[in-house]
Order: C-alpha cells, then sequence, then structure tokens
C-alpha cells in the first residue's frame, strides 16, 4: 500500500539523550493510526519529530512525493500537516471564536458553521475567553482550531488525556466523524479502548522504539498481546 506518510528508521535525540531509536510506520491516506506506548515511549517526540519540532538526527520522512526530514515546522504545516499538541495551549485571552478562527485557511472544508456541527458543545461558548473553559472544552477548541486549517494529515497528541468520561466520549464521537470525512489522522492515546475503537492500526512504542503493530481488529481480539506493553511494570 502506498503510504501518504512514511517515517523510516529515525532517531531523535534531546542533547545527548537520545529518545526515538530506528522508528518506522507508515500511515496511508484515509487511514487513522494510533501510537500508544506507556509515559515516555517516544509517542510526543515521533510526532514532534514528524512536524520538524524536534528534527530527526537521521532517518528520513516522506510526507507524498516530498522528504520533509529537514523542513522547517512551518513549511511541514503548510504542505497540511497539523499537529494538536497535548499541552493544547489555548489562547487565554481570545475568544473561543478567535482561538477557532487564528487557524482556519480559505478553502479549509472545516469551516465556524461545520465545527460547530462537530462541536456542538463549543457553539454557547463562541463569546467565552479561552481561559475560561474547562479542560475537555478546551480540548475541543483546539481540535477545531486544527481542522480549520484543513490539514491533509492531523497529529493528535493525547486527545483525551486528563478529560471526564463523557468528554471523551465527545472526543472519540468527534474523530469517528473525521475518520467518516475521510481524514487521515495519526493519535497519540493511552486510551486503550477508545484507540481501538477508532484507529485502522496501532503502533505500539516502547522504550523510544517501535515494539508492534497491527491492526486494531487483532488488537480487539487478543487484548492481553496489547496490554502486556501497556501495563505498569
Ligand atoms: P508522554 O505520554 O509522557 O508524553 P511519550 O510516549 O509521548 O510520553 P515522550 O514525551 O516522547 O514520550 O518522551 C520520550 C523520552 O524523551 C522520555 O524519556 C522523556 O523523558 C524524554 N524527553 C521528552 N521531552 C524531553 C525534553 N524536552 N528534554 C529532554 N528529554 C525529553
Amino acid at each position: 500500500m502506498k503510504m501518504l506518510l512514511e517515517v523510516d528508521a529515525i532517531n531523535t535525540f534531546y542533547g545527548p539523550s537520545q529518545a526515538i531509536h530506528d522508528v518506522s510506520f507508515g500511515v496511508a491516506q484515509s487511514e487513522v493510526v494510533a501510537l500508544l506506548g506507556r509515559n515516555g515511549a517516544g509517542k510526543s517526540t515521533t510526532l514532534r519529530s514528524i512536524m520538524g519540532l524536534n528534527g530527526a538526527a537521521s532517518g528520513r520522512i516522506r510526507y507524498g512525493d516530498r522528504d520533509i526530514t529537514r523542513m522547517s515546522p512551518q513549511a511541514i504545516a503548510r504542505l497540511g500537516l497539523t499537529l494538536v499538541p497535548e499541552t493544547r495551549d489555548p489562547f487565554v485571552l481570545l475568544t473561543v471564536r478567535e482561538n477557532i478562527m487564528l487557524g482556519y485557511r480559505p478553502g479549509s472544508p472545516y469551516t465556524l458553521d461545520r465545527l460547530m456541527d462537530l462541536f456542538p458543545l463549543l457553539r454557547e461558548l463562541l463569546k467565552k475567553k479561552g481561559g475560561e473553559l474547562s479542560g475537555g472544552q478546551q480540548q475541543m477548541m483546539v481540535m477545531a482550531r486544527g481542522l480549520a486549517m484543513g490539514p491533509r494529515l492531523l497529529l493528535l497528541d493525547e486527545p483525551s488525556q486528563g478529560l471526564a468520561p463523557i468528554m471523551v466520549k465527545a472526543v472519540a464521537s468527534v474523530l469517528k466523524q473525521l475518520k467518516g470525512d475521510g481524514l487521515t489522522i495519526l493519535l497519540v492515546e493511552q486510551n486503550l479502548n477508545m484507540a481501538l475503537d477508532i484507529a485502522d492500526r496501532v503502533v505500539v512504542m516502547e522504550n523510544g522504539a517501535v515494539a508492534d503493530t497491527f491492526d486494531s481488529a487483532t488488537g480487539r481480539a487478543e487484548p492481553a498481546r496489547l496490554e502486556q506493553y501497556l501495563a505498569v511494570h
């Protein structure tokens, strides 16, 4: 299968310490791939390497026909890759509408109207300040901002982290709708059930390396195979 994104044997460092070891995997057009693994396994760093924020010291990252390994984060974003980071980073003094529309690029299928259909909870909050929202509401807002950019590949870092169960459900429902739109998504998750529910394929990371890869149906049928990587020991 031809991959839209191809990560090929990348190694990434923070100063002298190596966080990512020979990581390889691909994401096909319209595929949803979940990166799973314990805290510190290297999932966020992998996303940051793809976006050029923590560039890979060696290896190759290809997007479509382009080699993006050494491109700037701005150039990578212009190609249609959008990262919604774990930190959420809302603009606390801007309104929710401003926070969302800051990302809007003409031509994006995710107009404010469409985003309000996807995130009905945000409709009532548009005039509030970003800093006044709960964690779950902020997560919705930063996802809406990312979508407003009209991404062709959406990278989501732990969208369910720290959210109440009802908000986790709401995020999962949005992701299913995005998948229905045919959007290509690389999702970092610690919530195994949510990842298996949404993703087509799962890539498991351990100690900065890829430990296993399988399709979600296999993961659902053989949960023990996955749980061994996620259990705390
Ligand atoms: P988490 O869910 O905790 O974010 P993760 O799987 O995303 O986990 P990373 O955040 O990518 O893991 O971390 C991978 C490794 O890199 C860890 O050993 C971590 O301590 C280290 N690391 C992450 N960020 C930095 C940094 N800014 N400086 C130095 N080391 C870092």
